[in-house]
């Protein structure tokens, strides 16, 4: 396969490159553009023309410098041994094949992706769509061989994209349906996938029925159809082996997979836990699971979500927190789908611990969360700051109240011993980080922790001095 007929390179090495706001000729999709979306379709050999781009809106030459564009992308494949199953693994590649081209940055999947074209790609001569789609199309066909036939449609017309846009949302939502028709009792083999890594080198998803990737791309069925076709490929079989803890979904096999796949940097993992041993992130979450010590509950935020939330922290600082393929007890990544599973964060308490959500995820996934809790949970709607959270639980009776008494009791007894001078046992110790975060600064609570550290080393950050 060669690319000497493109203006730019093509090639892995440039997976991972990052282009800045100011090295951006334009940007397509991404957090301000409304409708946006990436989709594979298995399609007959009839109703496609390998090798045909086809584009509905302006291209890049005709976009303007510095602007946003929304992006569609339709990827139809031919093929004998093709089949449906394989399409949401398919379309998962497009993030790694945009990427391969030099001046490219492509984040996330399905509607929540986006991409940067940078300005030296487009002076070097990349201001077609009609080449990304060349090259996409040769990439697909020399990596997966089973792909006889592809052909190339992008969407980046506001109005054009509308009627695809909605199919996409379609097709997504009957994947995620037939995705929570089983369990992971059900099932004696579990898939792993390293996809993204060249983003987080110690980073690989497990995915079993209950626990779809954390990129919401890519479930059970999805993987399984994958690992059979391509089973030395980036998503491959994980037998369980033994379960070690039930509760927590611990496995012998998974802890096995994860060591190997992540060079030995982690080496336990509990499936249903986002605060004990949590299952490594990347970059590419649907959203996150946070902690919220302050009332002893969890709180989602979605990356679609461009506010604060109600810890006072945006999803982009949060995201810094929970991604780059590290055990993060408190700040999990995950996909909206796993939130409707009966296993969520089980370990943690599960559902019952969730009191806060934006309102477009509750919309979401309402009426998969039990219907008691649902009106417990509180949005951006209900309240702005953790003192309104507190009220809104207490009158609401959100389960997460009766663990209080015990938590207060708790901390009443530690200050007492604060004040006596007393040593503060290792299990919970509460902290304030003075000038951090405010005048009172925050509160930093360690639960059953154990920590050691050969000597600790606090330093003032002198704001650097301008060059006169
Ligand atoms: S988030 Fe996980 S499942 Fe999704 S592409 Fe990355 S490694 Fe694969």
């Amino acid at each position: 396969m060669s690319f000497s007929d493109m203006p730019v390179d093509v090639g892995p090495v440039y997976e991972g490159e990052r282009i800045r706001a100011n090295q951006m000729y334009v940007e397509l999709g991404g957090p301000k553009i409304e409708k946006h979306f990436e989709l594979v379709r298995v399609k007959s050999p009839k109703e496609i023309k390998d090798g045909q781009v086809i584009l509905h809106g302006p291209d890049i030459k005709d976009m303007k410098e510095g602007e946003r564009y929304p992006i569609g992308i339709l990827v139809e494949v031919a093929g004998p041994e093709l089949e449906e199953d394989l399409e949401a693994v398919f379309e998962r590649r497009i993030h790694e094949f945009c990427n391969f081209v030099n001046g490219i940055m492509h984040l996330n999947q399905r509607y929540t992706n986006w991409m940067r074209i940078s300005k030296s790609a487009f002076e070097k001569g990349l201001n077609s769509f009609d080449m990304l789609g060349t090259i996409l199309i040769r990439l697909y066909k020399a990596e997966l061989p089973i792909i006889e036939q592809a052909q190339v449609t992008f969407y980046t017309d506001a109005k054009e994209i509308e009627k695809p846009y909605d199919m996409a949302l379609e097709i997504y939502n009957k994947r995620d349906e037939r995705a929570r028709t089983i369990h992971d009792e059900d099932v004696d083999m579990f898939y792993g996938c390293v996809l993204c890594q060249s983003f987080a080198p110690t980073h690989a998803c497990c995915i079993t029925p209950d626990r779809t990737s954390l990129c919401g791309s890519i479930n059970w069925f999805d993987a399984r159809a994958a690992a059979k076709v391509d089973p030395k490929g980036p998503i491959y079989e994980v037998p369980p082996g033994e379960c070690i803890n039930e509760l927590a979904g611990e496995f012998s096999g998974v802890n096995e997979m994860i060591k190997k796949r992540s060079l030995g940097e982690i080496e336990r993992i509990y499936l249903y836990s986002g605060m004990e041993f949590p299952h490594t992130s990347c970059g590419c979450f649907e959203a996150i699971d946070f902690y919220i010590p302050e009332v002893n509950g969890h709180g989602i935020v979605d990356r679609n979500y461009g506010e604060v939330a109600i810890n006072g922290l945006p999803f982009s600082a949060m995201a810094n927190q929970t991604g780059g393929g590290k055990q993060m007890p408190g700040f999990n990544g995950v996909s909206i789908q796993y939130i409707a599973s009966p296993k969520y964060q089980k370990y943690d308490g599960g559902i019952e611990t969730i009191v806060w959500m934006p309102k477009a995820v509750k919309d979401r996934i309402g009426e998969l969360l039990p219907q008691d809790l649902l009106p417990k949970i509180a949005t951006e709607e209900e309240v702005q700051d953790i003192n309104q959270l507190k009220d809104f639980l207490k009158e609401k009776g959100h389960p997460v109240v009766e663990t209080w008494a015990e938590l207060e009791a708790m901390e009443e007894e530690e200050e007492e011993w604060i004040e006596e001078g007393a040593m503060v046992p290792m299990g919970t110790v509460g902290m304030t980080i003075p000038g951090v975060g405010g005048a009172g600064g925050f509160k930093v609570i360690l639960k059953n922790c154990k920590i050691h550290a050969e000597s600790i080393i606090i330093k003032k950050i002198e704001p650097k001095r301008r060059k006169k």
